[in-house]
């Protein structure tokens, strides 16, 4: 598998660092044959390319495996004119990485506010509120005068039924549940669609309850009892607000591992931001990139059919797992060693 590999921006550079380092002892564990080809993008290549992202490094990655995302600056990038392009969405749009999988469980040696649970959020990523993906040229934002804004949101059949069936995949395989998240009490028409596209999936899928939630309501049932929940789908913005809050629920944001996932290509990146209150001082949790670097390798493993591959995302899993319930990990989680020595107290398990 060839990987490309971009530290991304704030605290990315030390989360990632960790993930390789964990490639790097997975790959000689488990004999996978990995190559890591280092990129950048974001602020660093903005300095030395003049644009956040660009068509050469595009190439690079669709000839590629895999791609492993550090989080972006994106709330500094405003100007596309200027090579301020938010990576994010210029790797999911450019790859069609429709799928955004964020798994979000508790691990025993961690305090939540609730009990355990394992739950994951599907969350569509190519289009719904997100101004940058939904039109062929420009921004689906329009400024109509200086005190009037229009943000247009775009809900297709394609990308409902494509997200929907892959909720319904995954519940296949775990506790064959599915909930649906929408705001169809408003916002009619387009979740109207969406719901619409799920039921009709359900059908293929007899084994898989179903039920719904209109979105805020769920903010409460999540928060009151997260186990009554197995896989949760839901348009892109809903799903983005939703998987922060069960990330945290799940002990941190500093977990939130993410796999971004289309037919032919993936991308691993955190479900978090940049986190510049923390960037530079040792302190992020670097599991949630960890997570999405294990994520990349069980994607590419079950479609290549490589249990190898399997096996070493396992083995990441379990380690993380017991250095956590040692007490071996960042503050964030209960913890007090830093990011840097976060990664050698895994590395030892591994
Ligand atoms: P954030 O997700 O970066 O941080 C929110 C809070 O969570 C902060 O207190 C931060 O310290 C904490 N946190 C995040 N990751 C952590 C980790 N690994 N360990 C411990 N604590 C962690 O959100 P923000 O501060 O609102 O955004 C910062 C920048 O990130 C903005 O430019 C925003 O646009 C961007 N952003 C990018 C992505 C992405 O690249 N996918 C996602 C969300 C936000």
């Amino acid at each position: 598998m060839k990987l490309i590999v971009i530290p991304g921006d704030g605290i990315g550079p030390e989360t990632m660092q960790v993930a390789v380092d964990v490639l790097h002892a997975v790959n000689q564990k488990f004999d996978l044959g990995l190559i890591m080809e280092h990129e950048i993008a974001g602020h660093d290549s903005l300095q030395q390319r003049g644009a956040t992202v660009t068509p050469e490094l595009l190439a690079k990655v669709r000839a590629a495996d895999g791609l492993l995302l550090g989080p972006m600056a994106t709330y500094d990038f405003k100007d596309e004119a200027k090579g301020e392009i938010n990576p994010s969405k210029f790797f999911r749009k450019s790859l069609d990485l429709f799928a955004n999988i964020r798994p979000a469980r508790t691990y025993p040696g961690v305090e939540t506010l609730t009990g355990p649970f394992d739950l994951v959020v599907v969350r569509e990523n190519t289009e719904g509120f997100y101004a940058d993906r939904n039109v062929e040229s420009g921004n689906s934002e329009i400024l109509v005068t200086p005190d009037v804004a229009i943000s247009l949101r775009r809900i297709t059949r394609h990308c409902c039924e494509r997200i929907a069936r892959s909720a319904f995949e995954l519940a296949a395989i775990r506790r064959q549940h599915v909930t649906l998240v929408h705001k169809a009490n408003v916002l009619r028409v387009t979740d109207g669609i969406f719901l619409d596209e799920c039921h009709k999936v359900a059908k293929e899928f007899p084994q898989v309850t179903v039920d719904d939630f209109i979105v805020d309501a769920m903010m409460a049932h999540v928060v009151r009892d997260p186990a009554r929940f197995d896989v949760i789908v839901s348009t892109n913005m809903f799903g983005d607000i939703l998987s922060d809050l069960t990330a945290e629920l799940s002990g941190s944001l500093g977990l939130g591992g993410s796999l971004n996932a289309g037919a032919e290509h993936a991308m691993g990146q955190a479900a978090h931001g940049s986190a510049p209150d923390i960037a530079g001082q040792n302190k992020a949790n670097p599991f949630s990139q960890v997570i999405s670097a294990a994520m990349l390798l069980t994607w590419h493993g079950q479609r290549r059919a490589l249990p190898a591959y399997l096996a070493a995302a396992k083995a990441i899993e379990q380690a993380m797992e017991a250095t956590i319930a040692a007490g071996e990990c960042t503050r964030d989680v209960g913890g007090s060693l830093g990011t840097r020595e976060t990664g050698v107290a895994l590395l030892k398990r591994l």
